[in-house]
């Protein structure tokens, strides 16, 4: 919340990050976080005043209070009710009687003005919170950073800077962006966004893809080298960002920028086309989502079928569990809309770093080893039912899957499945119909899992890969920490034995398997995975006709040599070189991403 000192930089610095959203943009920066945040002076006021100050305080707190539904009003209208939900954390912060308590208090005790003393209250929390293990309390900081700027802004009189009042067309820059920013962010006039933290798979990277923006993360120090309005090119394919580029730079992008262009629009051309290797082998190629205004996206970009519905999205940033019929209207629209393709429903994976408000969750040393996804689910039962009522219901109005996050052994498929069985002896004893022949998977992604599948295949109807859970736990690689971002490799040679055990173990069973994580989408490895025996790919939506003209260009039986050949070797480092040498082979000329920092 401290203001930053920047010094003036007219030379070209090229930073390397994570590349969370493909594309190239040159633009203006614009500094979310900029000299413009009102850091109060400290003053005193007199013991008259003191009164007045609280009431100045009140009046500030309504005022944001009304400025943030009113925004959340106009965001269920633009975007749908699901993304105004995040503001709910924010008046929860507005309402926390410990925090106005604190300031009243203190007001009294220090007699300075109320924005000084909030001001200090604010800093303190953030601190506290900053250094918290539990990640829950850590995402709290930008919801009090957001509130608190707001409050501040009404109490000194300054105009709030965010993304909504952006008047010209820039790259946004942040520290992190928080939910309500990427919320706000879906505007014609934001092209690109980079920040200074965050790893490939982190949530904020996977909703970057989904706004169909380019954009980098984890560049550690963004916030600090550009300044408000300097010129910069966003390469969100590369996940490289130039600020004060040189003319030469900038006329090899913009170069770059057009065959990117012209990439997506003959891309784009591929939409109707099967995906169906080049000596017939037939794939199926699906997208992810996270809600159901994604869905026109899946349609634009030829997915068939949704391989992946993150469900949590649902749950979060709100007050309230969302009801079962808010729930049943939401995957009868996404059923409708995909129908006669799949979608596969994936139950609440709450936890690593999807937190919800709503819950008062103990803190945990690791969350991500911790009590999340399945396991909270199996745990708690009354939620857990109250979504897998409304998706069986739902499962009339086109082909629906069930799947299980965090799977970890054969008893949680049982103990889940009991509790479906549960589900529906209850809907038919009340005559509401539902498919009964619904297909019900596990996602794979814990390595115990992998290691198991032969077991697990034997009951379970299908097998999504979550790689980017199952790499960071095979790799011991935290997934959303960009200083050891150079350890998460996709390609390393256990990473992709575990998916080899995983699709054999499924297909002797007769089974199919998916991949849902963000590897089905890494076009570096799309021939080795399939020359490992994939069945169904699903990626974010942007990326699936890049999917699709590898797999349309290359031969089944080549993808197979490709793969043995892959699983000879040592390293990742040897597993990508090659796997990119052949790519190239196939494409001339084909854009890579830059994998390591
Ligand atoms: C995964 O872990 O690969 C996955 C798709 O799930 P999420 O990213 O939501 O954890
Ligand atoms: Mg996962």
């Amino acid at each position: 919340m401290t203001k930053k000192k920047r010094k003036s930089k007219v030379k070209e610095i090229i930073l390397k990050g994570i590349p969370a959203a493909p594309g190239v943009i040159t633009g203006k920066a614009y500094l979310l976080f900029d000299e413009e945040y009102p850091v109060p002076q400290r003053k005193k006021v007199s013991e008259h005043f003191i009164e007045k100050e609280i009431l100045r305080f009140k009046q500030a707190l309504a005022k944001a209070r009304s400025e943030i539904l009113s925004i959340q009003h106009r965001i269920a209208e633009e975007m749908g009710m699901d993304k105004a939900r995040i503001f709910w954390a924010h008046l929860m912060v507005l309402e926390d009687e410990i925090l106005i308590g604190e300031v009243i208090a203190n007001l009294r005790k220090e007699k300075l003005t109320v924005e000084y003393i909030f001001w200090e209250v604010l800093e303190k929390y953030v601190k506290v919170l900053s250094k918290s293990e539990d990640e829950y309390l850590r995402e709290r900081v930008s919801d009090i950073n957001d509130v608190g700027k707001r409050v501040l802004n009404n109490l000194v009189g300054t105009k709030q800077k965010t993304l909504e009042n952006i008047k010209d067309k820039v790259i946004v820059i942040a520290y992190d962006l928080s939910p309500s920013d990427t919320a706000t962010m879906h505007r014609k006039n934001v092209m690109a966004f980079a920040t200074d933290i965050g790893g490939r798979t982190s949530h904020t990277a996977i909703m970057a893809k989904s706004l169909e923006i380019p954009a980098v993360v984890g560049l550690e120090s963004i916030t600090s080298k550009a300044e408000n309005g300097s010129k910069l090119i966003v390469d969100g394919s590369r996940g490289i960002v130039i600020v004060n580029p040189k003319p030469e730079t900038l006329k090899k992008y913009r170069l770059q920028k057009k065959r990117f262009e012209t990439f997506e629009k003959h891309l784009i051309k591929l939409k109707n086309l099967p995906a169906v290797t080049s000596d017939g082998k037939k794939i199926a190629l699906a997208a992810n989502i996270e809600l159901p205004n994604d869905v026109p996206s899946v349609l634009a970009h030829g997915a068939k079928g949704i391989g992946l519905y993150r469900t949590e999205y649902f749950y979060m940033n709100r007050k309230d569990l969302p009801s079962e019929k808010e729930q049943y209207e939401a995957y009868k629209v996404v059923a409708e809309r995909i129908a006669p393709h799949p979608v596969v429903i994936r139950t609440l994976d709450l936890g690593g770093d999807k937190f919800l408000s709503q819950f008062e969750l103990p803190r945990e040393m690791n969350p991500f080893l911790g009590w999340r996804a399945i396991r909270f689910c199996l745990a708690r039962p009354d939620i857990f039912k109250a979504q897998l009522r409304p998706i069986l219901k739902a499962s009339v109005h086109g082909n629906l899957k069930i799947m299980y996050p965090m799977i970890s052994g054969i008893e949680e498929l049982r103990q889940a499945n009991a509790i479906l069985k549960d589900v529906k002896k209850e809907l038919k004893k009340k005559n509401i119909p539902f498919d009964k022949e619904i297909e019900v998977g596990a996602m794979i992604e814990v390595p115990s899992a992998a290691l198991t599948s032969d077991v697990l295949a034997r009951e379970a109807d299908f097998f999504s890969i979550g790689t980017n859970d199952l790499i960071q736990y095979a790799l011991a690689v935290d997934r959303v920490n960009e200083k050891i971002a150079y350890l998460y490799e996709p390609a390393h040679p256990a990473v992709l034995r575990l998916i080899k055990t995983i699709i054999d173990n499924a297909h002797r069973e007769r089974i199919w398997v998916g991949m849902c994580g963000e590897m089905a989408g890494d076009i570096v490895l799309t021939m080795i995975l399939l020359g490992l025996g994939l069945d169904e790919f699903s990626t974010s939506p942007i990326i699936v006709p890049e999917v699709k003209r590898i797999i349309r260009l290359v031969r089944y039986q080549e993808a197979r040599k490709i793969a043995e050949k892959a699983l000879t070797l040592s390293t990742g480092k040897e597993v990508e070189d090659f796997a990119k040498a052949r790519l190239k082979k196939l494409i001339p000329g084909v854009i890579l991403e830059k994998r390591k920092k």
